[in-house]
């Protein structure tokens, strides 16, 4: 059975600089602020070229945090993509906000920057660009309407870790930006995420919000000679434990990308005459982005069941998955929000997507035989 996800390797990986080629004590369970959190925000901030990374217990809790520092307030309005993931919209709702959902772009299933002119009030306060499969939004267009009209940028990037646009990384781009080393994702430490601060103006908020909202950090440099409560906050702390999991990880990240860029390649060579033939339609990878492999996906041509195309390949020993049930028409995203535009796309690729085993150290035969499967359960079905 080829499982669509299997963090075996990149375990290995890690338990194999742990264990042998460190002298360090790191791996000791350790809070926030251990030595293991040091090292990893410095890596990541110097990797990515970011101004200010902020480790955090998952990307959801980094999304609540920015939600924080931008001080909504009850009846905000933030333009989120349907096709995402909860927390893109939760973490606002969280602050009283109102996700306002539009729709995607058929090409790179991210954002549509016209749904989004069309979405903006005079209540707008932040558009969120999620990086869809690690493929940048369009993020010149999205900066300057947020310029033009003063509305903040956080960027999604859960999935777009070691991403770059126009050799900026991803999550660097907007005001805030935020990543996921959930299991799932490209970096895992179970569950894990960052907050990266590029607008100066939040680096004071954020630092006092994941301290509970007191100036623990400040005492910790020697700056006051209390810690006090200043004002709101949580404990947006990673665990040492998960930082020290996560360290030898981004050292090698080069090399864990280029192992899935590689294996999304392979997979992009071999799905190309499928696409000829008009059964499925390929990712498309937006002009100056460098992605990191973190998905491979297609779209299965309206003649096709997508229930029965699972079936058939996991009869076969293939784990294949769907992904989001669009946001505007989930219970939650009708009571809590509200949409504008016609939501074709989202709608459409929501019953036709599915995702092809993607993990670090998936080997060439098995991606081969994931392709193998497919090709036949695409033919026998294509009635
Ligand atoms: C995975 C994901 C999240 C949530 O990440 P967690 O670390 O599990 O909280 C948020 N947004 C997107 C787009 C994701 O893919």
């Amino acid at each position: 059975m080829i499982r669509f996800n299997d963090t075996t390797a990149l375990s290995r990986l890690v338990e194999t600089c742990l264990g042998f080629e460190r002298e360090t004590d790191f791996a000791k369970p350790l809070a926030g602020g251990s030595a293991a959190e040091a090292a990893c925000t410095q890596v990541l901030q110097d990797k990515l070229a970011a101004d200010r990374v902020y480790l955090t217990p998952s990307c959801t809790s980094a999304l609540e945090m920015a939600a924080l520092v931008c001080q909504l307030q009850a009846g905000d309005e933030v333009i989120v993509p349907s096709n995402t993931f909860v927390s893109s919209a939760l973490a606002f709702v969280l602050r009283g906000a109102v996700p306002v959902f539009v729709d995607c772009c058929p090409r790179t299933k991210n954002i549509e920057v016209a749904e989004v002119e069309k979405a903006i009030t005079n209540k707008t306060k932040v558009i969120v660009p999620v990086h869809y499969a690690g493929m940048a939004c369009d993020m010149e267009r999205i900066l300057e309407i947020g310029r033009a009209h003063n509305i903040l940028v956080i960027e999604d990037a859960a999935q777009a870790v070691d991403c770059r646009l126009k050799g900026q990384a991803l999550g660097t781009i907007g005001d805030i930006g935020t990543y996921s080393f959930h299991e799932t994702k490209n970096f895992v430490c179970g569950e894990g995420g960052a907050l990266i601060v590029s607008n100066p103006h939040f680096l004071e908020m954020a630092e006092t919000a994941r301290e509970k909202g007191t100036d623990r950090s400040r005492f910790f440099r020697g700056e006051v000679d209390k810690y006090t409560w200043r004002t709101l906050g949580s404990s947006y702390l990673l665990s040492g434990l998960a930082a020290a999991y996560l360290l030898p990880q981004f050292e090698n990240m080069q090399k864990i990308s280029q192992n899935r860029v590689a294996i999304w390649e392979a997979y992009y060579r071999d799905t190309a005459a499928l696409q000829s033939e008009g059964l499925i339609s390929q990712p498309y990878v937006p002009n100056d982005c460098q992605h990191n492999g973190h998905m491979f996906y297609v779209l299965l041509d309206h003649r096709y069941d997508r229930e029965q195309v699972i079936k058939a390949m996991l009869d076969r020993g293939v784990q294949v998955a769907s992904h989001y049930v669009p946001l505007h028409s989930s219970p939650a995203g009708r009571k809590f929000g509200r949409f504008v535009g016609d939501m074709k796309v989202t709608n459409d690729i929501s019953q036709r997507l599915i995702r092809l085993p993607l993990y670090y150290g998936l080997s060439e035969q098995d991606q081969a035989a994931v392709m193998q499967v497919l090709d036949d359960v695409l033919r026998v079905l294509n009635t």
